[in-house]
């Protein structure tokens, strides 16, 4: 069992099936094997299988999804990669920092989720907005767009190096004092929850529910709730419930 087996990369709407071989074949090299695919434009094919070369069974055994949300269900940590900076501020990461942080966590037994967007357009404001941090390969700013199987192999080659000088180092990763994050299907309840009380109280009109869980669900993922924290809010929302 390595810690890379806690990684999960997931390409969003991917149209190419080549790219998804060639993105199979990239985890691979770096050792990678969870590949998740949500609403891939067409299901891998002989071609993405051709472009696997030795690591079409990475593609046999890619997960197929139907949201974002389903595939990072089971994960604790996501991080979203982007071509160009969005106008949106978040935590960013370099490609180093984004592999130094998956392994911390992933050494750690959380399952952490590194996604990628459409060939076309990326991944939507949306999706961004679920990620805890962005990463960007710094490239040329007048040309920044990789393709997107290479950069799938950028960030992994990043991951590998991270696992590779945890393993060497004699300074191994400590695991005590380590802050447990929930799942993220986890803050998905608290998010249903937490939109329930503030209906009942009157806060949010079902009439006119405007942005409110929008701006709410930016605040607690920019925060990065922690699962005691999350307990906490869980307990103030059934006191809030039971004086209703
Ligand atoms: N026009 C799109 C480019 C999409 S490229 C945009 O501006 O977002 C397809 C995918 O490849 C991206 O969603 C991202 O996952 C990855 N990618 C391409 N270039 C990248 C870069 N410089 N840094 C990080 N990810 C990149």
């Amino acid at each position: 069992m390595s810690y890379l087996d806690n990684v999960k990369i997931v390409l969003v709407e991917t149209s190419h099936t080549g790219n998804m071989g060639s993105a199979a074949r990239a985890m691979k090299t770096m050792g990678l094997t969870n590949l998740c695919l949500v609403n891939p434009v067409i299901k891998p094919d002989s071609q993405s299988i051709s472009l696997a070369a030795g690591a079409s069974d990475i593609i046999k055994q890619a997960q197929i999804f139907s949201s974002l949300e389903e595939a990072v269900a089971d994960c604790s940590l996501v991080i979203g990669t982007s071509a160009r900076p969005r106008s949106l501020q978040w935590p960013n990461l370099t490609p180093k920092e984004c592999g130094d942080k998956i392994i911390a966590e992933a050494a750690c037994h959380a399952q952490v989720a590194l996604v990628f967007g459409r060939e076309r357009v990326g991944l939507t404001n949306d999706e961004l907005q679920k990620c805890h941090f962005h990463v960007g390969i710094p490239a040329n700013p007048d040309y920044s767009s990789l393709n997107l199987a290479m950069s799938v192999q950028v960030l992994s080659y990043e991951i590998r190096m991270s696992m590779l000088s945890t393993q060497n180092s004699s300074l191994k990763l400590d695991h005590q004092d380590v802050i447990e994050y929930p799942k993220d299907e986890d803050i998905e309840r608290f998010y249903q929850h937490l939109e329930q009380t503030l209906l009942q109280t009157g806060f949010i009109n079902p009439n006119h529910p405007g942005q409110i869980m929008g701006r709410l669900r930016r605040l607690f993922t920019r925060a990065r709730i922690e699962q005691q924290e999350l307990n906490i809010l869980r307990g103030i929302l059934t006191s809030v419930d039971k004086r209703q």
